[in-house]
């Protein structure tokens, strides 16, 4: 009988395998077709213009199979980190009454967000005020270190511009929510440690998201390539940007 474990490689052709099937299901995804909150506070409006027209990325920057199951696993423990929270005695709720996931959609459906959830009550002792917004990520141990040490508007400013305008966005569905602090909890991928910071509503933050994404939709329509976010081409931004090669073929 053959040892297949004994096989040169076997590991890493089962791996490929695996991969292949993860970048083969997400190929088959329909692409979004609309700019999303979570993303407003990227560090280059150019960039996330091209997110949104859905340019191709350039060759060899697909996601890896291993960078989706990074992702799937981060999906994993936000299910997790809602049975937790409820277990803790929060009243989570991370869809409407008829099943749908709490979001926004403005600009005629051209921005849009998914929020993870939605507290409405807690343990008293915690001395919270209700409606709040709940979001959640997981970060692998640097990342989540950084985030304890200097709190989330430093560290993660992309997290910080999310939170601020889906509390704005959601104060139209469920008032209240923008005028009480967002629950931001981020769990440790190597330790399973949990951080979680009470975020006020900063409303410049919203405000400047919410102009930024009109930029974009403007500039877009109008079939304008917005501005670089540096002159240089090898900015540690651009050289992990999945569309390095195809903003500096542009004339400007
Ligand atoms: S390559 Fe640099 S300037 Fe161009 S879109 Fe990407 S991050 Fe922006």
């Amino acid at each position: 009988m053959l040892d297949f474990n004994r096989q040169p490689k076997f590991n890493e052709h089962f791996s490929q395998l695996i991969d292949q099937a993860l970048q083969a299901q997400q190929r088959k995804e329909t692409p979004r077709n609309y700019l999303g909150g979570s993303r407003l506070g990227v560090y280059c409006e150019r960039a996330l213009q091209f997110e949104y027209a859905g340019a191709p990325v350039d060759p060899g920057r697909e996601f890896s199979g291993g960078l989706l199951r990074v992702f799937a696993v981060g999906h994993a423990l936000e299910d997790l980190a809602v049975h937790w929270l409820r277990l803790a005695g929060l009243a989570l709720h991370t869809r409407r009454q008829n099943g749908q996931q709490f979001g926004f959609s403005v600009a005629g459906g051209r921005l849009r967000g998914h929020v993870d959830g939605v507290i409405t009550d807690a343990p008293a002792e915690l001395g919270w005020t209700f409606p709040m917004l709940w979001e959640c990520k997981t970060m692998n141990h640097r990342s989540w270190n950084d985030t304890v040490k200097r709190k989330l508007a430093l560290a993660k400013p992309v997290y910080a511009a999310q939170v601020a305008i889906y509390q704005a966005y959601m104060s139209a569905e469920i008032p209240g929510i923008a005028e009480n602090p967002a629950l931001f909890t981020a769990i440790n991928k190597d330790t399973q440690e949990i951080y979680a910071e009470l975020v006020p509503f900063d409303a410049a933050l919203a405000q400047r998201m919410s102009d930024r994404a009109a930029k974009v939709l403007a500039a877009t329509a109008a079939g304008e390539l917005l501005p670089r976010v540096t002159s240089d081409p090898a900015h540690h931004e651009c050289r992990q940007c999945a569309w390095q090669d195809r903003c500096w073929a542009a004339q400007h």
